[in-house]
């Protein structure tokens, strides 16, 4: 049997309750799932890519996976990863401002000085950090591996895109718990030339207070933006209703 104490003794592993097994959570996130079972000192499949649930011999593997370099180097990556996201304010930042990310010039090493050019705002607000003082980022920048600095374009995107789909699901979340919403859908063309809608959503949200002043709250929130292949009604109609459907709200309510 699945024994609490072993998430205390091996702190790599976890638990999935969807999967009913454990896993190595650097492991899961930070090694080339293809490679995993291959070699002596790769790690097991069961711990990577399928959960662990071979309780009967589990001290062992784990005690050999805890001493395996390839586990070692999952957890060095997880720790620069983590270091790195705990900048990841600006990006927040950034879009609260409604300012872009992205600059003209924005790939490469980051410079500590000023350069000439605007190379975007997130750029200039990793620099301020670093003149604010922020010496464990300064330490990062300085030392990580060349393909491992995390602040290249595509892992701003990423960044960009985990941040959305969080707020999509809290939104949505509130929207399913208050039942009834209406749909708001603006179709306008992109400057890339691309139909798409702005779909909001209108619902009544109860106040904080609820329980005391039983008020409502009327709000608009933002969903997503929709490409529009074709601007004819019923097509519009479809693109509306797989959008939201895909979001798990239920037109019935709407
Ligand atoms: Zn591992």
């Amino acid at each position: 049997m699945f024994n609490l104490s072993w998430l205390e003794r091996w702190s790599w592993l976890a638990f999935s309750k969807i999967e009913k097994g454990e896993f190595c959570k650097y492991c899961v996130l930070f090694y080339k799932s293809e490679y995993a079972g291959k070699s002596m000192n790769s790690p097991p499949i069961s711990l990577v890519i399928q959960p662990f649930c071979n309780w009967k011999h589990a001290i062992s593997i784990f005690n050999n996976h805890q001493n395996n370099e390839d586990r070692k180097f999952s957890k060095l990556k997880a720790v620069e990863f983590s270091k790195i996201i705990d900048q990841k304010q600006n990006d927040i930042i950034v879009q609260m401002q409604g300012l872009a990310l992205r600059g003209e010039h924005d790939f490469g090493e980051l410079s500590l000085n000023t350069p000439i050019k605007n190379y975007g705002n997130f750029r200039s607000l990793l620099r301020y950090r670093i003149e604010s003082g922020d010496n464990l980022f300064l330490n990062h920048i300085q030392n990580c591996n060349k393909n491992a600095s995390y602040i290249s374009a595509n892992v701003q995107n990423d960044i960009v895109s985990v941040i959305s789909e969080y707020m999509q699901h809290y939104i949505c979340d509130k929207i399913r718990k208050e039942k009834y919403f209406a749909i708001l859908a603006d179709e306008t063309k992109y400057i890339s030339h691309v139909e798409q809608f702005s779909l909001c959503i209108r619902y009544l949200e109860k106040s904080s207070n609820f329980e005391k002043d039983n008020t409502y709250i009327i709000r608009e929130d933002f969903l997503q933006f929709v490409p529009v292949h074709s601007t004819v009604g019923s097509e519009l109609d479809n693109t509306i209703i797989s959008t939201l459907t895909s979001l798990g709200l239920n037109l019935k309510n709407a």
